[in-house]
């Protein structure tokens, strides 16, 4: 698959140690840890430690070693942050903003959890 991953992204200095994070939650292949930007009262980014650009490239290259710690690790987050409608939470999102029509601006793959409010639709309609 022809993904070139860049080293230099935000979120690989994140994982070297080189700037520093709110950290959620860490295991052996995954790292969460709070959005800067919060658009939510819940904002959490997870992402796998592995180089992998986006959404399918991780499901399409990681380990199962490593797709299984970051699956987990999301039901993990959500149980910490307390947004689990099956445990007394109202709910959550989970988006992968992935290249270009997907609006992903840091080449690291990251899902996003919001939760603490209403979200809304799930896409705008505004440009069709
Ligand atoms: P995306 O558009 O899906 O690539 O989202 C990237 C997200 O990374 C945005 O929600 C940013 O607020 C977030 N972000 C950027 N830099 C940092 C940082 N240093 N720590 C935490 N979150 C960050």
């Amino acid at each position: 698959m022809p993904y070139s991953y860049d080293d230099q992204n935000i979120f690989a200095k994140i994982l070297r140690g080189e700037i520093p994070n709110k950290t959620v939650l860490e295991t052996a292949h995954t790292l969460a840890f709070e959005d800067i930007q919060p658009q939510a009262p819940v904002h959490v980014l997870v992402i796998p430690k592995g180089p992998y650009v986006c959404y399918d490239h991780f499901a399409q290259e990681a380990s199962e070693a490593e797709i299984v710690d970051f699956t987990r690790a999301v039901g993990e987050v959500c149980r910490l942050t307390g947004v689990q409608p099956g445990e007394g939470g109202e709910g959550f999102r989970a988006i992968a903003n992935t290249g270009a029509h997907g609006v992903q601006e840091v080449p690291h793959f990251h899902l996003h959890i919001l939760g603490g409010r209403v979200l809304g639709r799930m896409v705008g309609r505004a440009q069709g």
